[in-house]
């Protein structure tokens, strides 16, 4: 029997991906070589917003049409999590309609959807990294309530694994040759505090409950059993000095900063921490400590009530921070949240004017730290034949180093960054 597992979505989807797929392997399932080939083509989607919900259903559909006679599709993750039961109405090609931790290889022939979860896929075991860096997830779920997202909704309240579960993970990643290790978890900053409080889903402002922040201990742990460690996904007011310190002790000053705007009315009005002037000096005081230290955000524009003096404080705020990577998306109002009931809702057009604007003054900025780079040394991990990245690169999401195709996959080279090309690199061994 194969499988197929399509992925849609954000890195904690394909480490759920890369999880079932182990489970699978382990019920004597062997990996199809394309959806056409497989017994159970399995679709893990993605709900985030609009565009993510329309292409998830496309692949299903896709899928539905391309696996052979006789093959089991099942739709899981985010969409199979919010709108099971639409699913089950919607798409009668699909034999089972998963949610989070149900099982995908049901005995009868045409299950439909069902509600409990028989286990949970944080600690599932996974198969060996087919590349020199892997995902690792800490923790599943959120307890924030920001305005926007309905992501607490249906991943429930955050649930942290243990020190000795992620390490453990970690360990078998980098026994199987896996050099770097993205941490990833809906508020990795917040990792551990469920554990500590008894998990009693209240949201804490790091900075302000004292005491050691757990994080910053995996950090440092992680820190000593990989080749490269990288943070994503960190909630602001979680950027406390500790983790700062840890994060640069690793040797990797990479810094991914969910800040979603800089005003502060505007922030407020998404139930969020922080306003330009704190993330400034944040980025200040790293900058500071270690002036090559990389930074990467992300911002919603045209959220209910955002007005001409938002928007020109997130231009003003993107001059001033001087990002290395930023990503901009048009808000998008999603069921059962508090936006969604806000009044004062932005145009699309207007929204999509502001998107550009500030993508423009990114690309420049992005431009110009690129450029920064070119005549230095560095060291570069190989992703694949010709390609590469230094410290300063996130997998799947930022540029890359562009080398010879020779080096061989999965060695830490040292490099001269000679060209730029976009956004990419071009570098020769020194
Ligand atoms: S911290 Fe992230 S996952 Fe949690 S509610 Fe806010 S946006 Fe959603």
């Amino acid at each position: 029997m194969r499988y197929w597992i399509e992925t849609l979505g954000c890195p904690k989807n394909h480490v759920d991906s890369e999880k079932l797929a182990g489970l699978l392997v382990s019920q004597g399932y062997d990996a199809a070589t394309s959806p056409d080939t497989a017994d159970l083509v399995v679709a893990n989607t993605c709900a985030f917003i609009e565009p993510a919900r329309e292409e998830s259903i496309e692949t299903v559909l896709d899928l539905a049409d391309r696996r052979r006679a006789g093959a089991r599709l099942v739709v899981t993750g985010c969409m199979a999590e919010r709108y099971a039961d639409e699913l089950v109405d919607a798409l009668p090609e699909v034999d089972l309609v998963a949610r989070f931790g149900e099982s995908l290889t049901p005995t009868s022939v045409t299950l439909r959807h069902r509600s409990t979860p028989a286990f949970d896929l944080l600690n599932l075991p996974r198969p060996a990294a087919d590349r020199p860096w892997a995902y690792l997830k800490v923790a599943e779920g959120c307890d924030r309530r920001c305005g926007f997202c309905a992501i607490p909704s249906f991943r429930g309240d955050q649930r942290s694994r243990s020190m000795s579960d992620v390490v453990t993970e970690a360990r078998g990643l980098v026994d199987g040759g896996v050099r770097e290790l993205v941490l990833v978890a809906q508020d990795l900053a917040s990792w551990g505090m469920d554990r500590r409080r008894g998990g009693r889903g209240e949201a804490v402002e790091v900075l302000d409950v004292g005491g050691a922040q757990p994080l910053t201990s995996l950090v440092s742990v992680l820190g000593r059993e990989v080749d490269r460690l990288r943070l994503l996904y960190l909630y602001p007011s979680g950027l406390t000095s500790a983790l700062i310190d840890a994060i640069l002790q690793t040797g990797v000053p990479y810094f991914d900063l969910s800040l979603q705007h800089a005003s502060r009315p505007l922030l407020r009005a998404m139930k969020r921490w922080g306003n330009a002037e704190v993330f400034l000096e944040r980025i200040e005081a790293i900058r500071r400590a270690e002036p090559e230290a990389t930074f990467r955000s992300s911002f919603i524009v045209g959220y209910p009530g955002e007005t001409e003096d938002d928007q020109r404080e997130l231009l003003d705020f993107l001059e001033a921070a001087q990002l290395d990577w930023a990503g901009f998306f048009t808000f998008s109002p999603e069921d059962g949240t508090h936006a969604a009931r806000l009044d004062a809702p932005v145009p699309s057009e207007l929204a999509l004017e502001r998107l550009r604007e500030a993508s423009e003054v990114q690309d420049a900025i992005t431009a110009r730290r690129r450029d920064r780079l070119i005549g230095t040394e560095q060291r570069v991990l190989i992703d694949a034949p010709g390609v590469a990245r230094t410290v300063h690169e996130c997998p799947e999401i930022d540029g890359v180093i562009l080398v010879d195709p020779s080096l061989a996959v999965g060695s830490l080279v040292d490099v001269v960054i000679t060209a730029s090309r976009g956004t990419d690199l071009e570098a020769a061994v020194r």
